[in-house]
């Protein structure tokens, strides 16, 4: 099955009409995990030719909104988007040179981490980022 076929099924799967648009973004962010804004739009140029910049911000909505994108936005970052894998995975980002990487969830099912005290509510997910310098940027830095 091509990777096309596959987004086409994932968008009618969560009842999207299926649109080039939408089938070229979710290849972008496929294809560039953890991407900004700006690289999901170059993407989708490269393969469909001129997109307006709200075209893409409006389907990048669409997308996390039905679950197919997830959205992370460390603080002090610009939101960036990967694939939804649902399989509750963290981040690790770099103070110095903001690459974000992906790290298995602490306990390998939501929510890994239990509160101390959840004051009554039903918790299903924790989301943890992870700050620090990574290898090259603590290289540099010696
Ligand atoms: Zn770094
Ligand atoms: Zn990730």
């Amino acid at each position: 099955m091509s990777t096309t076929t596959e987004f086409e099924r994932s968008l009618r799967e969560a009842q999207l009409r299926v649109t080039r648009p939408r089938v070229a973004v979710l290849g972008a962010v496929r294809d560039h995990p953890h991407a900004d804004t700006e690289s999901i739009i170059r993407a989708v140029r490269s393969d469909l030719g001129e997109v307006s910049h709200q075209a893409v911000y409006d389907v990048l909505r669409v997308l996390t909104d039905a679950g197919l994108v997830r959205r992370i936005q460390p603080s002090g970052s610009v939101a960036r988007y990967e694939s939804q894998l649902a399989d509750n995975h963290h981040h690790l980002v770099c103070r110095s040179c903001s690459v974000i990487v992906d790290v298995e969830c602490a306990v390998g099912a939501a929510p890994c981490l239990t509160a101390a005290d959840d004051r009554g509510f039903t918790i299903d997910e924790a989301e943890v980022v992870y700050w620090g310098l990574c290898p090259d940027c603590t290289t540099q830095n010696t």
